[in-house]
């Protein structure tokens, strides 16, 4: 087709290009979802259907991109990373991070009615995104661990929070105020003396969040290794889940 007069505009187009070598991690993360989960009536601290909501739209990310090994997340978050080596959309971060989170934002409402069937969703929600990139391997790990520990200090103070509304009886502003500065041994402490509740013994997969694997297996018979991608509410700080994955840093 001949050019047009038009076409020199083309070039004002940027190209931004992930550094090679670097691990691409993109995370996701609900705008306003604490409006969100107000509205949509969600189980407070921790709604599981809205979990494993979320969960299943990651699911469908990884589906799509086979760069992706390794995902995790929590509350209305999911951190996404490509291996180091990938060529994907020859690593230019708009089709990357545009498509990452299109994909997980429509899944999102496309599989609602799986997990609320009797909810109807009453508006469209939205997600942010971003790309971080990490030059090591421990970059990339000190990331993961980051991301969970924060899983670990929102969930318990979220615990708190709402056992003192939900169950005591307090108005919000109190049950803050009666938990601003405190650390976590307090913490454990109100819930353990209030209400009976031992934390450690709360789900794992309030407490450590949702972790993706993909995984190549193969069985007697199969033509060929088959990708599954598995997930687990497990530590992810320890080096037990590096060692026990050693394909995720390749
Ligand atoms: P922003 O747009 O800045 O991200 P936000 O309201 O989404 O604002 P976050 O820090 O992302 O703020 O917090 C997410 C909120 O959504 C929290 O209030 C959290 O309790 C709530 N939330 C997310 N998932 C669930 C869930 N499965 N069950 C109950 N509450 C949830
Ligand atoms: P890519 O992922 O590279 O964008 P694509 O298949 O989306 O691949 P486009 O160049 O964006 O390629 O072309 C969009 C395609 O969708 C065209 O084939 C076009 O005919 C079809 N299409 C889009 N909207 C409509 C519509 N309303 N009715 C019929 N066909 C449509
Ligand atoms: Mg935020
Ligand atoms: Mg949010
Ligand atoms: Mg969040
Ligand atoms: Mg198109």
């Amino acid at each position: 087709m001949a050019k047009s007069k038009f076409e020199y505009v083309r070039y004002f187009e940027q190209e931004n290009k992930c550094l090679k070598n670097c691990w691409i991690v993109v995370r996701i993360d609900g705008k306003n979802f604490h409006r969100f989960t107000e509205i949509h009536e969600f189980d407070k601290p921790n709604d599981i259907n809205g979990l494993n909501l979320m969960s299943n739209a990651a699911v469908n990310v990884l589906r799509e991109f086979s760069d992706i090994n390794l995902a995790f997340g929590h509350s209305d978050e999911f951190s996404f990373v490509f291996k180091k080596k990938t060529n994907i959309f020859n690593r230019r971060s708009d089709k990357i991070l545009s498509l990452v989170n299109s994909i997980f934002s429509s899944s999102f409402v496309f599989l609602w009615n799986k997990y609320f069937p009797n909810k109807q969703l009453i508006y469209a929600p939205a997600f942010d995104a971003r790309i971080v990139l990490y030059p090591t391997d421990q970059n990339l790990r000190d990331y993961f661990s980051w991301r969970q520990a924060d899983v670990h200090v929102n969930n318990l103070y979220n615990t708190c929070f709402w056992a003192l509304v939900l169950k005591m009886g307090l108005s919000p502003v109190e049950a803050e105020e009666k938990l601003r500065g405190t650390l976590s041994s307090a913490k454990n402490e109100l819930l353990y003396k209030n209400f009976d509740i031992n934390y450690n013994n709360e789900p794992e997969i309030f407490r450590k969040g949702t972790v993706l694997v993909r995984k190549c297996i193969s069985w007697e018979g199969a033509t060929k290794p088959k990708s599954v991608i598995i997930p687990l509410h497990c530590d992810i700080i320890k080096d037990d889940f590096w060692n026990s994955h050693p394909e995720i840093l390749d």
